[in-house]
């Protein structure tokens, strides 16, 4: 059959990796699962274009995520018909939380049934898995950890204010006791998701602990914290924002401890989110004190070096304060990933995916949550627990996340690179966009009906462009405005970094160089005349 024949690899990136270059020939799922057995397909932190990004079975991954709502994953009647209604959101990755009190009910004695059947769940459902542990932290406090650790206060050393009054739900950040716990149920887990995953890669991300810190003091006030902190002179070297600073050291260095343990065992990507302060508000009362908020990233920075990224919560209005956010968790040699973000409405979800993904080059965006809206908890969520009913919002993530996710492996061969540009429509009388490429120019006129178009466009080579999203028609100029005849214009999507045709889109005009429709969210690769 001829559409057999347009199954092509058809671009390489200058610059690209050696093991791309190896691996860009076949990428069907066989050889993915080949891939898979040798070691290179761990999911791993790599290099590419000056940053870096989430490697899977040997090639670039983006994470396009869903989170599962706390409790959800404790009973599969809720958790299991999320998995389906996920993948047709466009979801790649199901964010999943993992107790530490479910999978140590008692001490040493390890139960990964539910673990083992989320896992089970993402392969069925093509999948990827994002494990956040709720251990000794999760928003701050110790509730999901195991009833050995909740009743004894004395050997689980709680936080304690200023006036020696114990937080029972606060752990004191320096309690070797806890960590020595937590450690050993984190080992466990490890050793587990080496012996059941290393040849398959579904769980390619850990969250360490959720939103880590102390709420109802700016620091621990126990003796052993009072006596680090004086004699690390604290209060002279980090004057007012001394107490924060030291909490903030404690907590990295107990994060980076679990973190080291835990990858010697199965070197999975760690990192750490964050419950985000503002400006003026107070550590401790309005945020957890201690977590990795931007005033104290260089601590993290300077103590958790074996994490291997630090991740804004983003729960904020507009499209500035998204965009502050997000620098700010750039840099630092770390990737920038959204390990949370609003969902429901006017929460700019499926517009701040594509600036996340382009021009901040996020290795990955998660919703939070599929079945649960927030800040709004009173709207309607994405995906209805009892009847699967989607809101809105569900089918405007889903346009976003389609097309993204079925050209996953070039858009982020691109990221960082002048071979990628983007438009999203802010306004619905916003109409059109010019994106410059050398030697030539996208011209995208909006249709959506919503008024909020948006795409991407990446270069292939110098004939060849993929254009992905929707709500817009798109032709190609010259710098001078003249159209340039496409010889052929095709539908379909990226498997690894082999292009499947779906449908031919033939054109009806005799000008080639007429704009072609874009209105449902797709992917469509388009050949440029030249000659
Ligand atoms: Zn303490």
């Amino acid at each position: 059959m001829r559409r057999r024949n347009f199954v092509t690899t058809c671009f390489l990136a200058p610059g690209a990796l050696a093991s791309w270059a190896q691996n860009n020939t076949t990428l069907a799922r066989g050889s993915l699962a080949a891939q898979a057995r040798n070691n290179s397909g761990m999911p791993q932190m790599r290099e590419l274009n000056g940053g870096k990004v989430l490697f899977v079975d040997g090639l670039p991954f983006l994470i396009l995520g869903l989170q599962w709502d706390c409790d959800d994953c404790f009973s599969r009647e809720i958790m299991d018909p999320l998995f389906p209604e996920a993948a047709k959101i466009g979801c790649n990755t199901a964010v999943l939380p993992l107790y530490w009190r479910e999978v140590e009910p008692q001490e040493g004695k390890f139960d990964f049934a539910t673990l083992d059947h989320r896992i089970e769940m993402a392969r069925r459902n093509g999948l990827r898995i994002a494990l956040v542990y709720f251990g000794t932290w999760k928003n701050a406090c110790l509730n999901y950890a195991p009833d050995f650790v909740k009743s004894d206060l004395r050997r689980f050393r709680r936080a304690q204010q200023a006036d020696g009054t114990q937080l029972r739900n606060f752990s004191c950040p320096t309690s070797s006791e806890t960590f020595a716990a937590d450690r050993k149920a984190l080992e466990a887990i490890f050793r587990h998701l080496k012996a059941v995953d290393s040849s398959h890669h579904t769980v390619v991300l850990v969250q360490m602990q959720n939103e880590v810190g102390i709420l109802g003091t700016d620091r621990c006030y126990c003796p052993g914290c009072t006596k680090r902190f004086e004699e690390g002179g604290w209060s002279n070297r980090e004057k007012e924002r001394a107490a924060e600073a030291f909490t903030a050291h404690s907590i990295a260095k107990y994060l980076d401890g679990l973190t080291a343990a835990v990858k010697t065992i199965y070197p999975l990507p760690i990192y750490v989110n964050c419950w985000l302060g503002s400006e003026n508000s107070v550590p401790g009362k309005d945020y957890p004190s201690g977590g990795p908020v931007e005033r104290v990233l260089d601590v993290y920075a300077a103590t958790a070096k074996n994490v291997d990224f630090i991740s804004p919560d983003i729960y904020v209005q507009g499209l500035d304060s998204f965009r502050s956010i997000c620098k700010g968790y750039s840099g630092k040699g770390w990737p920038l990933y959204i390990a949370e973000h609003a969902t429901g409405q006017d929460t700019r979800i499926e517009r701040n995916v594509y600036y996340a993904l382009t021009e901040l080059s996020a290795i990955g965006f998660s919703a939070w949550a599929i079945d649960t809206p927030f800040p709004n908890f009173y709207k309607q969520p994405l995906v209805d627990q009892l009847d699967r009913r989607w809101s809105e919002e569900a089918y405007d993530l889903r346009d976003s996340y389609v097309p993204i996710r079925d050209a996953m492996v070039p858009l982020a061969m691109a990221q960082n690179t002048d071979r990628l540009r983007f438009f999203v429509q802010e306004q619905p009388d916003q109409e059109e966009t010019r994106l410059p490429f050398e030697g030539i120019v996208v011209h995208a006129v909006y249709h959506h009906r919503k008024g909020m178009a948006r795409g991407i466009v990446l270069r292939l080579n110098r004939t060849e462009f993929v254009v992905i999203g929707g709500g817009f028609d798109v032709g190609f100029i010259t710098p001078e405005g003249q159209g340039i005849p496409m010889a052929r214009v095709e539908r379909g999507r990226f498997e690894g970094s082999a292009w499947r045709l779906l449908l031919p889109i033939r054109r009806q005009w005799e000008d080639r160089s007429h704009p072609i429709l874009i209105y449902v969210p797709q992917v469509v690769k388009v050949l440029l005349d030249l000659s």
